[in-house]
């Protein structure tokens, strides 16, 4: 066992509103320069949806991530010899139209055209040509056109459904939208990490945190086609490839992520994970329908003092192993099982995690019965939208680590019904438990957590110091040697 420390977050996804104040904010203090002006290192999508770039999901287009062949793990984009090989074309880059192409107003044009009888307008220009353009698509063109017959259609994940269940949902278009930020998942098996050909890309030892070193990086653009999330992106400007580094200088100094700082829902919590790093390998080439239990299983208990005490071996700092038990992100994905990986079949184990939407619910409370049947899929548990699709999103297709999540999402609503109206009889709310696996003390602390909850137990990181870093005690070498892909020696800090 090689206990390490991951910097992990939770997205509650019934509490985003869509407002994008978190990109808004990510955008302003780091992607706000030349060269950059089509990144968004944390993006809202609405879904269903296509999402940005456009079909990032579909991985028969961009080859991103891993897939087993026998019991091995093998890059999807190419192996290190052909890798090598075709080091001057890559063909499984995303082009600017599947980003989009960014834009600016001539605003100068509102106050200094001259005297007219017609009112002036800014019209729009391309920041890549400088040319007046024709605006085609942004980085969430599904916005409020989620369920529309041009782009909710060409969701990835519909795929999974039905074309009876297909046709239901546009007719029920505008009520089944949510919205899925997402940023870089500081994956545990990174496909940029492994796809990088000169080792520019690496993970620091002490959170986690994966960085692109811009002194390393010769534009090779590998990491770009490696991540099947596409959270790596290429600067036309300084030649080098960025992405989101989780506001590691904030963090240092105990402040949280500009994106967590600035989130209006509070849909995000930030802690620390301990996870056995030896198992990496071996548990990402497990059968999909495990993947997600697995990833809970390389999660450690951080009251175990076996545990702690292999953490301090380890290297990791006392400071950390208190911050993991106090971590919210724990609680939700490991001990209340209520907070998935987002697409886990791409075999990177990303450490960020989804509490899937369950509102609206369209119930009927009858004599003290609380009834499902209303929902339009007639499905038991998911109010709005087929369980399969979220299994394609959140669990590689297994449907019972969906179930289960829904099951417990729909007790506490209960519960919390019960103690407030009161018109629940109690053989429903009994039942609602059993089913859920779960206590009423649970229910209230999930409850408190998700809607309760002060910015201090909703960011549990601690501030780190020099004396945390634990880089050194990592054998770069070696760890290629025994798993074929790994931690790169940490070039020195650039940012
Ligand atoms: S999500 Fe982040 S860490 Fe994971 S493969 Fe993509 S860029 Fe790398
Ligand atoms: S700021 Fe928060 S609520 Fe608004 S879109 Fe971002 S994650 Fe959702």
């Amino acid at each position: 066992m090689k206990v390490r420390a991951q910097t992990a977050m939770v997205f509650h996804l019934d509490k985003c509103i869509g407002c994008h104040t978190c990109s808004i904010a990510c955008k302003n203090i780091w992607t706000d320069r030349s060269g950059s002006e089509y990144m968004w290192w944390n993006n809202v999508e609405t879904k269903p949806g296509t999402g940005y770039p456009t079909l990032w999901e579909d991985q028969s287009k961009y080859s991103g991530g891993w897939e087993k062949r026998g019991n091995k793990l093998r890059l999807r984009l190419h192996s290190r010899a052909k890798g090598l090989a075709n080091i001057f074309h890559n063909p499984r880059l995303p082009s600017i139209d599947d980003y989009y192409e960014p834009w600016n107003y001539r605003y100068g044009d509102l106050t200094n055209a001259p005297a007219g009888n017609d009112q002036p307008v800014a019209r729009p220009v391309s920041m890549v040509t400088g040319r007046e353009m024709e605006i085609e698509a942004g980085p969430n063109w599904d916005d409020d056109l989620g369920g529309s017959g041009i782009y909710a259609t060409n969701d990835f994940n519909l795929a999974a459904l039905t074309a009876e269940e297909r046709q239901q949902l546009f007719i029920l278009e505008r009520l089944v939208f949510f919205h899925l930020p997402r940023i870089c998942n500081h994956c545990l098996n990174p496909g940029c990490v492994a796809a990088c050909p000169t080792g520019a890309i690496y993970k620091r030892g002490e959170d986690g945190i994966v960085l692109v070193s811009q002194e390393k990086c010769r534009a090779w653009r590998m990491c770009v086609s490696g991540c099947p999330y596409k959270k790596v992106y290429y600067n036309w400007g300084t030649g080098k490839s960025e992405k989101c580094i989780l506001c590691y200088p904030r963090q240092e100094t105990g402040q949280a992520p500009a994106c967590f700082h600035s989130c209006v829902g509070r849909i995000r919590y930030l802690g620390t994970l301990l996870y056995d790093a030896d198992r990496i390998g071996e548990m990402a080439a497990r059968p999909d329908h495990e993947l997600v239990d697995v990833q809970r299983e390389l999660i450690l208990d951080p009251f175990d003092p076996a545990v702690c005490a292999k953490a301090r071996e380890d290297g990791v700092h006392e400071a950390i192993i208190e911050a993991a038990r106090k971590s919210p992100v724990y609680r939700f994905v490991k001990e209340w099982q209520l907070a998935l990986p987002l697409h886990p079949e791409f075999r990177t184990i990303p450490m960020l995690f989804y509490v899937p939407p369950l509102l609206p619910v369209a119930a009927t409370m009858e004599n003290g019965w609380y009834e499902l049947g209303g929902a339009p899929f007639g499905d038991p548990v998911a109010g709005r939208l087929p369980i399969r699709y979220f299994a394609s999103l959140f669990a590689a297709g297994n449907e019972n680590s969906v179930t289960t999540v829904y099951r417990k999402l729909l007790a506490v609503r209960l519960h919390r019904r019960q103690e407030t109206v009161g018109d629940i009889m109690a053989e429903t709310i009994k039942r609602a438990l059993d089913e859920a696996e779960s206590t009423p003390q649970e229910m209230e602390a999930i409850y408190r957590l998700t809607s309760l909850s002060g910015f201090a137990e909703r960011h549990v990181v601690p501030p780190f110091q020099r004396e945390m870093a634990i880089e050194t005690v990592l054998d770069p070498l070696k760890r290629k040697e025994e798993t074929g892909f790994g931690f790169s020696r940490p070039p020195k800090r650039s940012w």
